[in-house]
């Protein structure tokens, strides 16, 4: 059995399908196998409806926690 969705580091060229920001979550289609990118905004807005369909849903949100506290961006 091959890995071949193996967790990635989502980095600052990972980009939210919906609005460009900044990727925190990778969702992995069960049916197509096909990648979807959220910010932590999106990922919130459609996990209750897309997760179920998700063979693998990688969040790295709590990295946003770690983000604000170094960087000051209002
Ligand atoms: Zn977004």
């Amino acid at each position: 059995m091959t890995t071949a969705t193996a967790t990635r580091e989502l980095t600052a060229l990972h980009r939210c399908d919906r609005c460009g920001a900044q990727a925190y979550v990778r969702a992995v289609l069960q049916s197509s196998g096909g990648e979807l990118l959220f910010c932590g905004h999106h990922a919130r807005a459609v996990e209750s409806t897309l997760r179920p369909q998700t063979s693998e849903w990688q969040d790295e949100t709590a990295r946003l926690t770690e983000k604000a506290q170094s960087t000051v961006e209002a």
